[in-house]
């Protein structure tokens, strides 16, 4: 049966979509400039950056920066840079992540181990502690931070990408808690395997055995992912925040 999808309203919001420039995010990003936003793409990567602005710019108001988002000072000066081009952010999507190598704990390498949790965790705290104050002067924001199925249930070979993850849902809970008083949702999405670049950091056993787990037996789609963000980023959202979104195809049921 053709699927009817729904178009939420986002026209006059301004958007940042970290990680933007393939993959989820870059879906994310399609979607909303469709819904009317104004997006700024933050990324590392150049050339899938200039790609996507190539795809994105038809669609609306769309910057795209370049960012690493485990440097503080980097995300303090996009964050000023997408002010003074598209102004003042009302709704943040913490996408950007890395999976890193695959290896046990006791194996792990730690410089690796802090890399993912510099990208994974500590971006997400530095992108929300920047742009978060803006929106509790006009008592108005929307941020869902993209985390994992490995972060609620901790995926072998990959302790540091489930550990930071974890994390994140937890950064999600108490800021959620401590912007209830506003009209400021913070929830996070909890995807299972969809085909994106970041697979290509996996092993094949890693993928086999993540996908093995989700009971509809299939990726979900990023454009699956970008549909929920968007109600997420929505007016329709109201209610729900410091939440944890499922788009596990089943396979996580708390
Ligand atoms: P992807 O690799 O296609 O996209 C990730 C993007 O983040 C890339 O454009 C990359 O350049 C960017 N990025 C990496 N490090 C960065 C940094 N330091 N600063 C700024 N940008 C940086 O992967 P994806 O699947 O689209 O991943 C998006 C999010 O979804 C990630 O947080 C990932 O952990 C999460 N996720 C993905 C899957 C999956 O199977 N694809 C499953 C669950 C969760």
């Amino acid at each position: 049966m053709t699927r009817r999808l729904n178009v939420v309203d986002l026209t006059g919001r301004v958007a940042v979509v970290t990680g933007g420039a393939q993959g989820i995010g870059l879906a994310v990003a399609r979607r909303l400039l469709s819904s009317g936003a104004g997006v700024a793409i933050w990324d590392i990567d150049q050339a899938a950056m200039t790609g996507a602005l190539a795809e994105l710019a038809p669609l609306g108001r769309v910057e795209a920066l370049l960012c690493d988002q485990s440097q503080i000072e980097a995300v303090d000066r996009a964050a000023i840079e997408t002010e003074r081009a598209l102004g003042p952010v009302d709704l943040l999507v913490n996408n950007a992540g890395i999976a890193g190598p695959a290896a046990t704990v006791v194996d792990y390498d730690p410089a690796a181990w802090r890399q993912i949790v510099d990208i994974d965790l500590n971006g997400v705290f530095y992108c929300c502690r920047r742009l978060v104050p803006g929106m509790i002067a006009r008592n108005y924001g929307r941020i869902v931070n993209v985390a994992s199925v490995a972060g609620k249930e901790g995926n072998p070979n990959a302790a540091a990408y489930s550990a930071a993850k974890a994390g994140v849902l937890a950064l999600t809970k108490s800021l959620g808690k401590e912007l209830a008083g506003h009209d400021i949702a913070v929830n996070a999405l909890t995807p299972s395997p969809a085909r994106t670049r970041i697979l290509e950091q996996l092993t094949e056993a890693q993928v086999t055995y993540m996908l093995g787990k989700v009971p509809r037996g299939r990726f979900v789609e990023v454009e699956e992912a970008a549909a929920m963000v968007a109600f997420m980023l929505s007016d329709e959202n109201s209610f729900t925040t410091g939440a944890t979104f499922d788009l596990s195809g089943g396979r996580a049921t708390y």
